[in-house]
């Protein structure tokens, strides 16, 4: 069999955890199987780097930046194959230009258009166990890039996809995919098996266990993704077409998740006419930022105000963008708040279910949690709140909807 393992940040923090996952590579040779692995920068690594170029320069040169968090990754590889070589396994690291995982340029946020998977067959025919640093890869211009926070797990399913891999497995320091964050709801239940689109709407809003860009892949191509742990031997849960357990009938709502890295922009008493929306949000999307939430308010006097979500990493940038664009279509000013949280219920039950709204706003009312915005789809429901409330919401709503561990034995 042919697997792609990717061990992320905490399973390579040092040289005795970078021993124990070399342990297993062994263990996965000795039976037979080929195996490339892609790894994480060390725990902390990435964003070491990245404070210390904003140390310098708030917005440092991109370029620059991805030339310097792409080693985090260049270093790990390295180790992880001079370990396997000293356990007489023998090994060969491969960088993310000398594979040609090429990408577009658009730095700290790459897309991957192409791997070409020539060199890596060439080493496992040879009987290497073959080492990619993940996150990192190359425009067709030669300029190191790498594929935003969390892109390690992306190269991992890129990769299976392109060796035509049988199975990709990524560690990590939790069990495997849990109806919530287990380290913020400790009554959150691990899962066999969840299908694609769940776990794409669960990673888009803020399970971090997988980036979201590596499941949509996996559904393109179909790459079956083993999420396990590096500690232990749990068997971890399976993404696949079919997932089973999340879409049960009986099952109205599947998960609950957390995202507390986004900030909320609101552009002023921007003139209410034809337009104004597409100017604001096309110079967002110049600037390859994605929003999220957006709101619009009921305007006043000719003049409104709207507020959208982005990522935190884009958070300055974008209020940036706004205070120029705000002075170009006459609006009154840009207001950026960077404490809150989006928490969101997650199931595809919800299309049939009425009533599942007004229970989420009646459960955080209960609370005292303020909602601030909200946002829908057929199967989901996000509430945009003030984060010191995040696990408080996340740990109700969990208990509210029935997806507590000792709920679940009680109902088997
Ligand atoms: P790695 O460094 O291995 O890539 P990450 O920190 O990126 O690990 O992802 C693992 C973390 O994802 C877990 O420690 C957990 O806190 C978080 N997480 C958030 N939501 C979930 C969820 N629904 N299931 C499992 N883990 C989750
Ligand atoms: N090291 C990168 C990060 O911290 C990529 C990854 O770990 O997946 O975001
Ligand atoms: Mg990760």
């Amino acid at each position: 069999m042919l697997v792609v393992q990717k061990y992320g940040g905490t399973s390579v923090a040092d040289l005795e955890k970078i021993t124990n996952i070399a342990r297993r590579i062994v263990s996965y040779r000795e039976r037979g199987d080929r195996v490339v692995v892609v790894v994480s920068a060390m725990s902390g690594e990435t964003d070491r780097l990245l404070n210390l170029a904003q140390s310098v320069d708030k917005f440092p040169d991109e370029r620059e930046v991805d030339v310097l968090i792409s080693t985090g990754e260049q270093v790990t590889s390295a180790l992880l194959a001079i370990v396997l070589k000293s356990m007489l396994c023998d090994a060969v690291s491969i960088q993310g230009h000398q594979v040609r995982i090429i990408t577009d340029s658009a730095y700290t946020k790459a897309r991957i258009t192409t791997v070409e998977e020539e060199k890596i067959t060439a080493e496992l025919d040879r009987g290497k166990v073959v080492v990619v640093p993940g996150f990192q890869g190359v425009d067709e211009k030669g300029n190191i890039t790498t594929l935003g926070r969390g892109g390690s797990d992306t190269t991992a399913v890129a990769l299976a996809a392109a060796l035509k891999a049988d199975l990709c497995e990524i560690y990590t320091d939790v069990a495997g995919v849990f109806t919530a964050d287990p380290n913020i709801c400790e009554k959150a239940r691990c899962l066999d098996t969840i299908s694609y689109d769940e776990m794409l709407e669960m990673a888009s809003l803020g399970a971090k266990v997988l980036q979201i860009r590596s499941v949509e892949l996996a559904k393109k191509y179909n790459v079956p993704i083993l999420v396990r742990t590096s500690f232990g031997e749990a068997p971890g849960t399976l993404v696949c077409k079919e997932g089973r357990n999340m879409s049960m009938e009986t099952v109205v709502i599947s998960g609950v998740t957390y995202n507390k890295n986004e900030a909320k922009i609101t552009v002023r008493r921007i003139p209410d006419k034809p337009g104004m929306a597409a100017k604001i949000f096309t110079a967002l999307s110049d600037a390859h930022i994605v929003v999220d939430v957006i709101v619009q308010n009921i305007s006043k006097k000719d003049r409104t105000d709207i507020t959208f979500t982005v990522g935190k990493m884009d958070a300055k940038k974008a209020c940036k963008i706004m205070e120029e664009t705000a002075e170009k279509v006459g609006a009154e000013g840009v207001i950026i708040d960077e404490d809150i949280a989006k928490v969101s219920i997650v199931g595809s039950g919800m299309m049939s279910h009425a009533g599942i709204a007004s229970k989420m706003f009646s459960v955080l009312a209960k609370e005292g949690i303020n909602i601030e915005a909200i946002t829908t789809s057929e199967i989901k429901l996000s509430c945009v709140i003030a984060s010191k409330y995040g696990q408080l919401a996340v740990q109700t709503l969990h208990t509210a909807f029935g997806l507590d561990r000792e709920d679940v034995e009680e109902e088997q």
